[in-house]
C-alpha cells in the first residue's frame, strides 16, 4: 500500500479469539478511526508465545473482552499516526511490544466485523496484517535493522535478556541456571553469556532444547527426567549452589527447584514462568533465612526505549545470535498450527510471517 493514500474504512484480516479452548478464527475486520495516541502499523512480523497459550486456554481467568484480538510482540512499519502521537512517523520500522515505554497509552480499539459485530483489541495486537498500536508499545528502530529479528525484541529476548542484564544484573564469572530452555529460557542463556557468565547451566527434560542451550553458550546441561537436578547443580558449583536461577518452565516443581539451587547467603531465584492462576508453591523458610532469595520479575525490568534499541546494537555488531529463534516462519492462516507446535515443543519460537 502506497503511505498517504489510506482508504477511508480501512480493512484488515486478522486471527480473533471467539471462545476459549477454540481455535483462532481468521476473519476480515474493518479498523476505526485512529484515536490520540494511537499509530497504525503495518504488521512484518508476528512472535507467539506461551502467554497467548495461555489465552486460549482461559488460564488467565475470566476473560470479558472475548470476542478479542491477540498477539504482543511484533515488527512492522508505521501507516499513519494518530492525533498528538510524536514518537513515530509514517514509513518507521518499529518493535511492537507488550512492554510500556514513553509515549502516549492509548485506549483500546474495537473492531468491527461485516455483521457489525464488534471485536475487542487492547494496547497492541500483532495477530493481524494491519493494527492500532498505542504509541507507548512502539520503539522506532533503525532500518539495517531486519524486521525478522526485530519482531522478537518485543517479547522473548527482552524478558529473557532483561533477567539477566536488568532483574539480576549477572556479572562477568557469576554462575546462572536457567530452568526451562523454551524462548525466555535461551535468551536468557545468550544474555548471560554476552555477560560472560562463567558457568551457565541448562535445565530441561526436553533433549533437543537442551542440544540447542548447549550450542549459544550453556556450559553445562541438565536433563531433569534423567538427572537429580540439586545434586547435579552443587556437583557442579562445589557444593555452592548458583548465583543466579531463572525459572522459565512454568512449573510450581521447577520454581521449588530453582529456588532451593542458589547459594545461601545472596544467592537469587527469580520467576519468570507463570502458574495458572490461584495455584501456588512451597518453600522451605530456613531457606530463606540462610539467605536465599526468591523474587519474581516483570518481562526483565525492560525499559523498551533503552533496552530495544542495546539488543539492536548487539545484533548488528554479531553479538547477539537470533537464528535459533527465526526458523519456524508461519502463514497467518497457519497460526492454530503454530501454536500446536509451540506447545509440543517442536519450536522454540514461532514467528508469523506477513510481508
Ligand atoms: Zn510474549
Amino acid at each position: 500500500m502506497q503511505k498517504g493514500i489510506l482508504p477511508e474504512t480501512m480493512k484488515t484480516i486478522a486471527a480473533v479469539l471467539t471462545e476459549i479452548n477454540r481455535p483462532l478464527q481468521i476473519e476480515e475486520l474493518t479498523i476505526p478511526p485512529l484515536k490520540k495516541g494511537q499509530v497504525m502499523v503495518e504488521i512484518a512480523y508476528s512472535g507467539i508465545c506461551h502467554s497467548q497459550l495461555n489465552e486460549i486456554h482461559g488460564l488467565k481467568g475470566e476473560d470479558k473482552f472475548l470476542p478479542h484480538t491477540l498477539g504482543h510482540e511484533g515488527s512492522g512499519i508505521v501507516l499513519e499516526i494518530g492525533p498528538d502521537v510524536t514518537k513515530v512517523k509514517p514509513g518507521d520500522h518499529v518493535v511492537l511490544t507488550w512492554i510500556k515505554g514513553s509515549g502516549h497509552d492509548a485506549p483500546s480499539t474495537q473492531y468491527s466485523r461485516k455483521d457489525g459485530n464488534i471485536v475487542n483489541s487492547g494496547a497492541i495486537s500483532t495477530f493481524m496484517e494491519y493494527s492500532i498500536i498505542s504509541e507507548n508499545r512502539l520503539i522506532p528502530i533503525p532500518r539495517e535493522m531486519p524486521l525478522k529479528e526485530a519482531a522478537l525484541l518485543g517479547c522473548a529476548i527482552p524478558t529473557g535478556a532483561g533477567i539477566v542484564m536488568n532483574t539480576a544484573r549477572v556479572q562477568s564469572g557469576n554462575s546462572v541456571a536457567v530452568f526451562g530452555v523454551g524462548g525466555i529460557g535461551l535468551s536468557a542463556i545468550l544474555a548471560a553469556k554476552m555477560m560472560d557468565a562463567a558457568i551457565i547451566i541448562a535445565v530441561d527434560i526436553r533433549e533437543q532444547k537442551l542440544i540447542q542451550a548447549k550450542e549459544i553458550g550453556a556450559t553445562y546441561i541438565i536433563n531433569a527426567s534423567q538427572q537429580d537436578v540439586l545434586e547435579t547443580i552443587q556437583t557442579i558449583t562445589g557444593g555452592q549452589g548458583v548465583d543466579f536461577a531463572i525459572e522459565a518452565a512454568g512449573q510450581k516443581e521447577t520454581m521449588e527447584t530453582a529456588f532451593e539451587s542458589v547459594k545461601d547467603k545472596g544467592g537469587l531465584s527469580i520467576l519468570a514462568g507463570n502458574l495458572p492462576t490461584g495455584h501456588q508453591i512451597s518453600i522451605d523458610p530456613f531457606d530463606l533465612i540462610k539467605g536465599k532469595r526468591i523474587i519474581g520479575t516483570w518481562g526483565g525490568e525492560t525499559d523498551p526505549d533503552r533496552d530495544i534499541l542495546t539488543y539492536v546494537g548487539h545484533f548488528l555488531s554479531d553479538r547477539l545470535n537470533l537464528s535459533f529463534f527465526t526458523s519456524d516462519i508461519y502463514r497467518l492462516d497457519e497460526i492454530n498450527n503454530s501454536f500446536k507446535d509451540l506447545e509440543s515443543g517442536k519450536v522454540n519460537r514461532a514467528l508469523i510471517e506477513f510481508l
